[in-house]
């Protein structure tokens, strides 16, 4: 039975994503960072600004993407995204 390229991805859902904090700073702005973009040579932090203007281009090499821009709606209102 052909169990598809399971082996491929085992990897990545066991990556360890501990909630992001007040204390994670966006490598940017040093604004509180909201999502988290795990890359096979390390991890960037992005505040959710800076996530939609840089993610995209990280998104291909990434192993992992913790996007907790939510938590930003929930926090802090629709105003904190304009
Ligand atoms: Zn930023």
């Amino acid at each position: 039975m052909d169990r598809g390229p399971g082996w491929l991805y085992g990897g990545v859902t066991a990556t360890m994503t501990e909630p992001l904090t007040a204390a994670d700073r966006c490598d940017r702005c040093g604004a509180q960072a909201y999502v988290r973009v795990v890359l096979p040579v390390g991890e960037l932090l992005f505040c959710a600004h800076h996530s939609r203007e840089h993610a995209p281009k990280f998104a291909a090499m990434a192993t992992h993407v913790q996007d907790e821009t939510d938590r930003l709606l929930e926090e802090h209102g629709a105003g904190a995204l304009r």
